[in-house]
């Protein structure tokens, strides 16, 4: 028998255990152009939230009693398809199931011995793209600039710190324990970090932090943290507005600072990114992301759990801040 899960209720508020439901099903059996895929790697990611929601947003929501479906590593085992052989691991959106079948569309081959399997999901993947191409086509980092990130352990914002490293920029984390703060001082090279859980006056701390004020702010949280940054934006700062995870199971739309006055007074842009839009750059991208690692410009973390009736659990983890880099399930 297979394994799936299923999203069984729409969550209100934070997801619970309960709005999943694992099912067992029988293993399918390939025809000819399809191949049978063994999940090796599950990527947990915050915008699956949204999905759970039945509001319209950039992608469908999930469906009721229907699979969940995120980034996949998974190994070929059975191939009626000539563009797969046995062996080969593919990367590709694919549901929350041990075994499933495809015909191919949307996978790409990723190679074990040039990297591990789980990067794909992470720095060499989504959220490596995510990093660069954000900062790439909205933030413009240039040497001299002080860059706030938030979320800064995480998947997307310890890769965009770095980067902010690379592009000669003071950059200064914001994270959410003391050993994350000490993690992106000693091992990613962030001139300053701020734990916001321990942090009593952020805007004060961000002012310490920044001196010289915020030209570049990457933000994956929004909410009173980014409200602590905006006042200390600089003339033509650039703000990547990436993600809200602070916001993300507030059941009504929360109360916010007006930022227009800031951004009027200081020239500045503001603008959502979303990844999927800029396709056409992922090669590009993904070959400097590459050479960065190879160089030792660029280094990476990930929390790795272990076994398919995890993935629920992880991704709730997600919202506690449980994980220092990228989190992945390991089948
Ligand atoms: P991640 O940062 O690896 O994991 C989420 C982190 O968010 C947690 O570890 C936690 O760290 C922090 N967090 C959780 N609740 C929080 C809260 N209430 N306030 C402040 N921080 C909180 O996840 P990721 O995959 O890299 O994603 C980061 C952000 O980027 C998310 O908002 C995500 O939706 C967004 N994203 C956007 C795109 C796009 O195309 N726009 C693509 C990928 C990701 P702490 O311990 O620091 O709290």
């Amino acid at each position: 028998m297979n394994q799936a899960i299923l999203l069984d209720k729409r969550p209100l508020g934070r997801p619970k255990l309960s709005d999943f439901k694992f099912v067992a099903e029988a293993l399918p059996e390939i025809e000819a152009d399809e191949i049978m895929l063994k999940t090796s790697y599950v990527s947990v990611d915050p915008y699956l939230r949204g999905r759970m929601n039945s509001a319209k947003s950039y992608v469908a929501p999930f469906e009721l009693q229907k699979p969940i479906s995120s980034g996949v590593i998974a190994e070929v085992i059975e191939s009626r398809h000539k563009r797969f052989q046995t062996g080969d691991f593919v990367s590709g959106l694919l549901e929350w199931k041990e075994y499933q079948k495809s015909k191919g569309e949307g996978l790409i081959k990723v190679d074990a011995d040039k990297a591990p399997l789980s990067a794909y999901l992470g720095v060499l993947g989504m959220t490596g793209l995510t990093a660069k191409l954000g900062l790439s086509e909205i933030g413009l980092p240039r040497e001299g600039e002080t860059m706030v990130v938030s979320g800064a352990a995480g998947a997307v914002g310890s890769v965009a710190g770095q980067i902010g490293k690379i592009m000669g920029c003071r950059v200064v984390g914001i994270a959410g324990s003391d050993e994350k703060v000490e993690m992106l001082r000693s091992e990613f090279g962030f001139d300053e970090a701020i734990n916001y859980k321990t942090t009593p006056h952020m805007r004060k701390a961000i002012a310490a932090a920044c001196p010289e004020g915020v030209d570049v702010y990457f933000d994956n949280v929004g909410g009173a943290i980014s409200d602590a940054v905006m006042v200390h934006i600089n003339q033509f700062a650039r703000i990547v507005v990436c993600g809200a995870i602070s916001v993300y199971n507030e059941t009504s739309l929360p109360q916010s600072m007006s930022v227009q006055p800031l951004l009027v007074r200081n020239s500045a842009l503001m603008q959502g990114f979303i990844v999927s839009n800029y396709q056409a750059k992922f090669r590009e991208a993904m070959m400097q992301l590459s050479r960065w690692l190879a160089e030792g410009k660029l280094k990476y973390t990930e929390t790795i759990v272990e076994g398919f009736d995890q993935i629920p659990q992880a991704f709730m983890d997600l919202f506690d801040g449980r994980n220092k880099g990228k989190l992945v399930v390991k089948i």
